[in-house]
């Protein structure tokens, strides 16, 4: 279908009504730590390297979309900091019109050595996955002994400058109960915004189930019996993942991604591109669109741009955890990015 003069300026709209705004871009499928419920300890089958996008065809796609109203950008992996020279890719990204926002998500084990140049690159806002401070178990969840490198990159990113680092707890019942308070706290003390997410189902071998959720509900009970009151903050973006609260006594903010008994599906304005070039409109898609093939065979920007309209066109309504209908995505977290 030749797209009208209007279909070429009109935003990313799907069939529900969802204006879509936000790209998470994969950079590699590739992560230094192996917490247990994303991959396996040996082999996690990486994708080719010749699979894998370079940051010219990132940028030209991330072009693309601004041209159809993308403005917000995250860049996640596998572990993004393992690909070389990624404050390339930042700037790259940064000069684009319309992109107004950049964001990354990273384990922080390599970020001491790389805050101040992914700052000077235009980076300004962290999400850190870090979900103990107790080494034992740090170790136990990641399969590798880095809590301090871990620890070291948080503190050069305060020291680069990043105005907003956040947190990423991911709440897993029967392991991270001794970490839900020490985190906030934590959080408190240094002024972190801390992210509990609830545990879905995205792991390689399967390990994920309902009995292993801890829900925001039960996270913040227990949150307010040890802390204080929290104060649910009104939504500034009904869209962006988390709900949010500010501690009573002023303690700070922190927020919920409840995607598993709290879906936020109808209000979902994210798109997902991953390392090797393809287009998933849920991070549970079971379906995907290449885009590497039109953004190597010559083809104008146009084509790139139906590609992408096309994705959005077809995308469901939302995940399906919470029906008989759930078949987990075809491909694992590492190969898909937060
Ligand atoms: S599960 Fe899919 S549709 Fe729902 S909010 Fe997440 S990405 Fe969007």
């Amino acid at each position: 279908m030749t797209p009208t003069a209007e279909d070429r300026r009109a935003p990313l709209v799907d069939t529900f009504g969802r204006i879509h705004d936000n790209l998470r871009i994969s950079v590699t499928d590739r992560c230094n730590i192996r917490c247990f419920y994303c991959m396996p300890e040996d082999d996690p089958g990486y994708l080719p390297r010749q699979e894998i996008l370079h940051y010219e065809e990132i940028a030209r796609f991330v072009r693309v979309a601004a041209s159809l109203g993308v403005s917000k950008v995250r860049i996640t992996g596998g572990e993004p900091l393992v690909r070389k020279d990624l404050p390339r890719l930042v700037e790259l990204i940064g000069g684009i019109p319309g992109i107004r926002d950049i964001a990354l998500t990273t384990n922080a084990v390599l970020l001491a050595g790389q805050a101040r140049d992914l700052y000077n690159a235009g980076l300004r806002r962290l999400n850190i996955h870090l979900d103990t401070l107790d080494a034992a178990r740090f170790q136990r969840i990641t399969r590798r002994d880095d809590l301090g490198r871990v620890l070291a990159g948080i503190e050069a990113a305060r020291a680069a400058g990043f105005p907003v680092i956040k947190i990423n707890v991911v709440a897993v019942r029967d392991l991270i109960e001794p970490d839900i308070v020490p985190m906030a706290r934590f959080g408190r003390e240094h002024g972190f915004e801390v992210r509990y997410i609830e545990f879905m189902p995205l792991d390689h071998q399967g390990l994920w189930d309902r009995s292993r959720v801890l829900s925001m509900d039960q996270i913040k009970a227990m949150l307010e019996a040890e802390i204080g009151p929290l104060d649910e903050v009104p939504d500034p973006d009904p869209r962006a993942p988390a709900t949010e609260f500010r501690w009573a006594d002023g303690g700070g903010r922190l927020g919920f991604i409840a995607s598993v008994t709290k879906p936020f599906c109808m209000n979902c304005n994210r798109l997902r591109l991953t390392s090797d070039g393809k287009l998933r409109y849920c991070l549970f898609a079971i379906d995907e669109t290449d885009v590497k093939g039109v953004l190597r065979d010559g083809s104008r920007d146009e084509a790139v741009a139906e590609v992408i309209r096309g994705n959005v066109r077809s995308k469901w309504i939302g995940h399906q955890i919470n029906t008989q209908l759930f078949v987990p995505p075809p491909r694992p977290m590492n190969a898909i990015g937060g």
